[in-house]
């Protein structure tokens, strides 16, 4: 098939070229994101290949419905950028990469904890100046801490094992709670107590209408004075403004983000030689208690390696039959079952 392949830098190539045994497919690769000016690049191809922050809404499907693009296959698990109702309409199949290594995450997620925790960052340019003191640095036992869970899917599962082996005691919230995480010992709970319980919580659900702005001032006033949280799912999920503000009323005692709400003109490129003109961006980064990756979560060679062959599994067997082996659509999320 002729695959338009958007938001790609050398490594995606790299892991796409290796997964496309013999050039199965012919893969056209292009730096920029999938918007509305840039979806005429995809005129001569099939499908379209997008990551997490290219622009594929109602307008942007429809040119390519319109060019002859039958299929959008996502490189991420997450799909709240697509219109899927666009997408039913205009009969354009959406498949994407539903678990790619859960473990990347994850263990990401312990990072943030673990480097804000014992105040890694800031030990890692004192020592390099020949500050050894010790001033600031206070962290706490993780055995016997209070971590709260939003979502135990793959990823929030694997958080759960991890945080267990901590010898911490794992509250979980979770419309469907996941059998693995129960047999654990993790304790379901509704939003409101996790919140109110938690030394830390992190957050591994999906951005919907319910989780936007899950973390907002109101939610705020009801947690552990001096909590710290943690998000790696969508950076919608948390209200930016109503966290700057608990970071600095002391709420929040410790942030870590590896997403941002206004990632898309922020993250996968090397802005070091301009300014940030994201003022909400810049305000967190004055922040001693604030570690801020940019999506990397994600970023392990396994999880590069599954996503590049799920991905181009997803292509051929569109191809084959005119189904692609991971397809979402409105129907398949209003298929799950009731929450229990
Ligand atoms: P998943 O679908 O396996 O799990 C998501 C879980 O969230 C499900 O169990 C679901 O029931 C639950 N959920 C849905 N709505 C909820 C709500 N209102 N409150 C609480 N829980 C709710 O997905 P996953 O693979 O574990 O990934 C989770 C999220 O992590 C993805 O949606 C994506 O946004 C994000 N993600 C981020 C990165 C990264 O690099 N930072 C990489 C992969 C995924």
């Amino acid at each position: 098939m002729k695959v338009a392949v958007f938001s790609t830098k050398s490594y995606d190539r790299r892991f796409l070229d290796l997964a496309n045994v013999q050039g199965r497919h012919r893969l056209n690769y292009f730096d920029v994101r999938l918007s509305g000016e840039t979806a005429a690049l995809a005129h001569d191809a099939e499908a379209v290949c997008a990551f997490v922050n290219d622009e594929i809404d109602r307008a942007v499907l429809k040119e390519l419905a319109g060019r002859g693009v039958r299929l959008v296959a996502l490189r991420s698990a997450g799909f709240n950028h697509v219109d899927l109702h666009a997408a039913r309409e205009l009969g354009v199949t959406v498949a994407r990469v539903p678990a790619y290594s859960p473990h990347a995450v994850a263990e990401h997620t312990l990072a943030l904890i673990l480097t804000l925790n014992r105040n890694i960052h800031r030990a890692y340019n004192r020592v390099r100046e020949g500050n050894f003191a010790l001033d600031g640095l206070l962290g706490f036992d993780l055995n016997g801490k209070t971590v709260g869970i939003v979502g135990t899917g793959q990823i929030g599962a694997v958080a759960a094992r991890i945080l267990t082996g901590f010898g911490c005691v794992v509250l979980a919230h979770d419309p469907y709670p996941n059998p693995v995480c129960e047999a654990l010992g993790v304790r379901y709970v509704d939003r409101a107590e996790l919140f109110a319980a938690s030394d830390i919580v992190t957050l591994h659900c999906p951005l919907t209408p319910d989780t936007r702005h899950m973390v907002d001032a109101r939610c705020l006033r009801h947690v552990k004075r001096g909590m710290m949280l943690i998000n790696t799912s969508r950076g919608a999920v948390i209200d930016t403004h109503a966290v700057i503000r608990g970071l600095k009323d002391g709420t929040i005692g410790s942030l870590g983000l590896d997403v941002y709400e206004e990632e898309a003109d922020l993250f996968f490129e090397d802005l070091s030689d301009r300014f940030i003109a994201d003022d909400a961006f810049a305000r967190l980064l004055t922040f001693p208690n604030v570690v801020i990756t940019g999506h990397q979560a994600f970023f392990t060679a396994e999880a590069m390696l599954n996503i590049a062959e799920t991905t181009i599994a997803n292509i051929s067997a569109f191809e084959e039959t005119g189904r692609a082996l991971h397809e979402i659509s409105v129907e398949k999320i209003a298929d799950r079952p009731s929450p229990t």
